[in-house]
């Protein structure tokens, strides 16, 4: 069976690369009918950070990618959460000693601070070896003499010497490492909790993870963990890689960062976040407007593609045409322009009724009363082309719901005449001459009459007229926005406008 893991650690909020490894893990996962899982990696406790895993499991609410298992879900392997699954690590870390394949290490942080300045490329293990591995060549009855005496230590694993390990990587091919470059990894720190490297694989074994997609930069820890799940004698069950194109700044130059959303004005987390240490607030996706949908859908695009030129899916869509083998090894660069193109259209293709009450919220924000459910799909269906981001609903339709503050009448002031005054004065007398509902094709009809009658053109009368009840030269089609209004406050917005 498919099973797939999400495994965040909860060092911060979740980026668009991580919400990116989310849904290529949740498209596989539904595709092959599997399970999606959701596993806190928060062995680091001095990178934790206090909210994080709500943070985590709300945006996966909001994007509406809920795992099937999770922390909070539960489930048949749980607890989900590394902190709390601590006594289990132990003992394959020592199983490993016992093979010869890891061993303890008892070195102080001054001593490896010492290294790390003294040994230029300072690696712990092989190569550059110089004074380390120490503890490899204590005979063991000093090892236990350390050991029982409760000398603080770590265990790693002892890297081979002179071999070449590879895998075949689900979107890289067939990818190798030297042994001799890479240093042995502490497994199990001093606190008794274990590394990531060896969390990762102990979990993926006990969850039987049978497909493991995660960021390219977890490449070069691949041969570690390739040697572990050897080691463990657990080869055979060991999940399928996939690590995932890095997501790249707008020129394409390097990793796109927080920081290059912060300098170039666009946001790169999913929701707000707000920095546990400095109280600072980054923008989010999900506050700047965007649509779940939308988000979804960009972020299928960054690094995938259908093999054909179509941009915009469902959530559906992609379950169905996801593919693996469409994913591209090379970087994908993030354009925020392009980000907001998928928004606009996402507003476009979604019905009136799914935008209101998320239309409803950001007027009501604004001391705007939205009495008439009715009333508001009408104006969404008026003004949903031109809008990208969900505030552009204030700015589009606030004039749909009260009188304009301000005109900008300056425009057509210097060119105003009598014939004008005059044809807004008989406007206004036959919009006054029905109680019916005012309907759009007929009353451009009328207007366009007495606009002949008058001897005026439509360039003398049409923009005032909409700045009369927009407030600005902005809006959809005008006898769209007078029917809108209706006629009664048609009325009131000419007079206000004219005294
Ligand atoms: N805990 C790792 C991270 O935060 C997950 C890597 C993986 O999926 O194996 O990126």
């Amino acid at each position: 069976k498919v099973r797939v893991r999400f495994a965040p650690s909860p060092t911060g909020g979740l980026h668009l690369g991580g919400v990116r490894t989310v849904l290529f893990n949740y498209l596989f996962a539904k595709k092959h009918h599997g399970d999606f899982i959701l596993r806190i990696e928060d062995t680091d406790q001095t990178r934790y950070v206090e909210g994080a895993e709500e943070y985590i499991l709300d945006c996966l609410k909001w994007c509406g990618l809920q795992p099937d298992e999770s922390p909070v879900a539960g489930g048949q392997f749980a607890p989900y959460r590394q902190s709390e699954r601590k006594a289990i690590y132990r003992e394959y870390a020592e199983r490993l000693v016992m093979q010869g394949h890891a061993y303890y290490a008892f070195d102080t942080a001054e001593e490896l601070d010492k290294n790390r300045k003294e040994i230029p490329n300072f690696q712990y293990g092989q190569v550059y070896r110089k004074s380390l591995r120490n503890s490899i060549s204590l005979p063991q009855h000093e090892v236990d003499a350390l050991l029982d005496a409760g000398t603080p230590h770590v265990i790693r694993i002892k890297m081979p010497a002179d071999e070449t390990i590879s895998f075949m990587d689900m979107i890289r091919g067939h990818v190798s490492f030297e042994t001799n470059l890479v240093d042995d990894k502490v497994l199990l720190k001093a606190d008794g909790m274990p590394t990531y490297h060896l969390a990762v694989v102990v979990d993926d074994f006990l969850m039987k993870i049978s497909h493991a997609f995660r960021g390219e930069e977890w490449l070069p820890s691949a041969p570690v963990h390739l040697l572990l799940w050897e080691y463990l004698g657990w080869k055979n069950q060991m999940p399928q890689w996939a690590h995932l194109p890095l997501i790249l700044k707008p020129d394409g130059h390097g990793k796109l960062s927080k920081r290059d959303g912060d300098r170039l004005g666009f946001p790169v987390y999913a929701m707000n976040w707000f920095d546990a240490k400095s109280g600072d607030l980054t923008a989010g996706f999900r506050e700047l407007g965007f649509l779940p949908e939308a988000f979804l859908n960009l972020l299928a695009t960054l690094g995938w593609n259908d093999g054909t030129d179509r941009e915009i899916f469902t959530l559906d869509e992609l379950i169905e045409k996801f593919s693996l083998e469409r994913v591209s090894k090379a970087g994908a660069k993030f354009d925020f322009e392009k980000a907001k193109w998928f928004n606009a259209e996402w507003i476009k293709k979604l019905d009136a009724e799914s935008l209101a009450p998320k239309v409803k919220t950001i007027l009501e924000d604004k001391g705007i009363t939205v009495a008439d459910e009715d009333y508001l799909l009408a104006v969404i269906n008026l003004v949903k082309d031109r809008c990208v981001l969900l505030p552009d609903f204030y700015t589009q339709a606030a004039y749909f719901f009260e009188q304009p503050k301000e005109y900008d009448l300056n425009a057509v002031k210097p060119k105003w005449t009598d014939a004008k005054t005059d044809f807004f004065n008989a406007l206004t007398a036959l919009l006054n001459s029905s109680e019916t509902a005012l309907e759009a094709h007929g009353f451009e009809a009328q207007f366009k009459t007495l606009m002949e009658e008058k001897a005026l053109k439509a360039g003398d009368v049409m923009l005032p007229f909409r700045i009369m009840l927009v407030g600005g030269k902005f809006g959809p089609h005008v006898f769209d926005i007078a029917a809108q209004l209706g006629r009664t406050e048609t009325v009131s917005r000419m007079a206000k406008a004219l005294t």
